[in-house]
């Protein structure tokens, strides 16, 4: 998960140097089919800029990226005659997460195709739920566009929408976000 830009299999698909099927392309953001998705039509939707997870990726860029997946989806319920859709984010390894380079994963749904997504719902106690209720709901209640600050960088958050690649002084900030993938 910690590898860099130069050998991210994501951004070899995004300089085309690993040939890809792209279904959609705009300045920010490509639409490619998964040669090895859970079912004919599986899409990935990705930034062009090297974001290994979500909280590194520009509201305006994430935004964008959800737009595109959506009329993906859309595409896939008309075109596939698809009967569902799972739009799905694999954000960390425990998570899933297989490749150092955000993406939305857009997967044609039908009725019995033994795609397995599912969990096992857990009843949870009071006291359970009112600490996590703690926990997250004090630094989420901001919240707007354009306004979430990561919580290990220090200054706005509009210095790193500007950068493009990583700069050197970006390092220590990567490399707090990273630690939280084990
Ligand atoms: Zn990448």
């Amino acid at each position: 998960m910690t590898e860099s830009k130069d050998s991210c299999l994501i951004c070899q698909i995004v300089s085309n140097k690993i040939p890809s099927y792209k279904i959609y392309e705009d300045d920010m953001a490509l639409a490619v089919l998964d040669v090895n998705g859970a079912n004919p039509g599986h899409c990935f939707v990705i930034p062009k800029n090297h974001y290994p997870i979500i909280e590194h990726v520009p509201d305006l860029e994430l935004g964008n990226l959800f737009s595109i997946a959506n009329k993906i989806s859309s595409s896939i319920f008309e075109n596939l005659k698809a009967e569902g859709t799972n739009i799905f984010v694999a954000n960390g390894i425990p998570a899933g997460q297989t490749a150092a380079h955000f993406m939305i994963n857009v997967i044609p749904r039908k009725e019995n195709d033994n795609i397995n997504l599912q969990w096992k719902p857990k009843q949870l106690s009071e006291e359970e739920i009112s600490t996590v209720e703690l926990k997250l709901k004090e630094q989420i209640k901001n919240v707007e566009m354009g306004s979430v600050e990561p919580t290990n960088k220090p200054g706005p958050l509009h210095e790193k929408t500007e950068t493009s690649s990583f700069a050197d002084d970006e390092d220590d900030y990567i490399a707090n976000q990273l630690r939280r993938i084990p």
